[in-house]
């Protein structure tokens, strides 16, 4: 089978170490040939996704944190002095107070909440925009969601509201977008142990519940989401916009 991103870039936003998702989407994106550039958040992490941008063979691996316009300003200007067309943009990116994933929604502070919505769901439209004019042939912008949009899920709290947002923002990017030949989606994973979901309370009693209730009976394999990362950025994905798919197992369809 011939590879399935050959001759295609991509940018992916997202990896903090090794198990990122969006490492498992960068991985699955190289594996079809896709040409890499990948960005860190900032110093801290700049040796490491470095290091996986070697074990990757990426391009370019960059700064960008998405809360400082000028850093996403910067990335433009960079691949568009490059002359890089993209073709595939992947959003990895979510944060949220720690204290907003432990205590009851309701005393969710102003500020906390804000900051969810800045990182996790502004951002995506701010990349929208920045990568929009440099996907001259159109193109895919994929970004990650989770069940918490629809269904209360213990301590995940402000981030449920912040995904809801999200997948309320990929609708409206889609259609902003469509008519550039750029699709806009989402795909909701299911738990999996990464920096972000330690950051909620009991994340563990979430995966174990999973497994136990999924139609699959088990818990979702990182490795799956990025494959259906690379079917929304193929030519395979392309009658597909404005939609959340959902990479869980099964487990979205169960009421009890
Ligand atoms: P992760 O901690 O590996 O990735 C989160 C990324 O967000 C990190 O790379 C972090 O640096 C980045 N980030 C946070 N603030 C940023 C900023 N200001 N600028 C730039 N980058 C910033 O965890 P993950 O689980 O791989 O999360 C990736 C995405 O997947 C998130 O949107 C998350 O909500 C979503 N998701 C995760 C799960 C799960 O169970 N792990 C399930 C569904 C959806």
């Amino acid at each position: 089978m011939p590879a399935l991103l050959e001759g295609k870039t991509a940018l992916i936003l997202g990896i903090a170490n090794k198990w990122s998702l969006a490492y498992a989407i960068a991985g699955a994106f190289r594996r079809e040939g896709a040409r890499l550039v990948l960005t860190y958040q900032g110093a801290r992490q700049k040796e490491t996704v470095e290091e996986l941008g070697r074990e990757l063979d990426a391009a370019l691996v960059r700064p960008c944190d998405v809360s400082l316009d000028e850093e996403l300003e910067r990335l433009a200007a960079e691949l568009q002095g490059a002359g890089m067309r993209l073709d595939a943009v992947v959003h990895s990116i979510a944060f949220a107070q720690r204290e907003d994933l432990t205590r009851p929604f309701a005393e969710t502070s102003r500020q906390g909440f804000l900051l969810a919505q800045d990182i996790s769901v502004y951002s995506l439209v701010a990349v929208a925009r920045m990568a929009a004019p440099l996907m001259t042939e159109g193109g895919s912008i994929t970004t990650l969601s989770y069940l918490g949009a629809n269904r209360v899920i213990p301590n995940y709290n402000v981030m449920g509201v912040a995904k809801a947002a999200l997948e309320a923002a990929v609708r409206y990017l889609a259609s902003d977008l469509g008519p550039r030949g750029i699709r806009v989606n989402a795909i909701s994973a299911g738990p999996v142990k990464t920096a972000s979901a330690r950051a909620v309370k009991d994340f563990s009693t979430i995966l174990d519940f999973v497994a136990q209730r999924a139609p699959l009976r088990r818990n979702t394999d990182p490795a799956e989401v990025g494959d259906t990362a690379v079917f929304l950025a193929s030519d395979l994905g392309r009658g597909v916009t404005a939609n959340v798919i959902y990479v869980d197992a099964g487990f979205q369809a169960m009421g009890l």
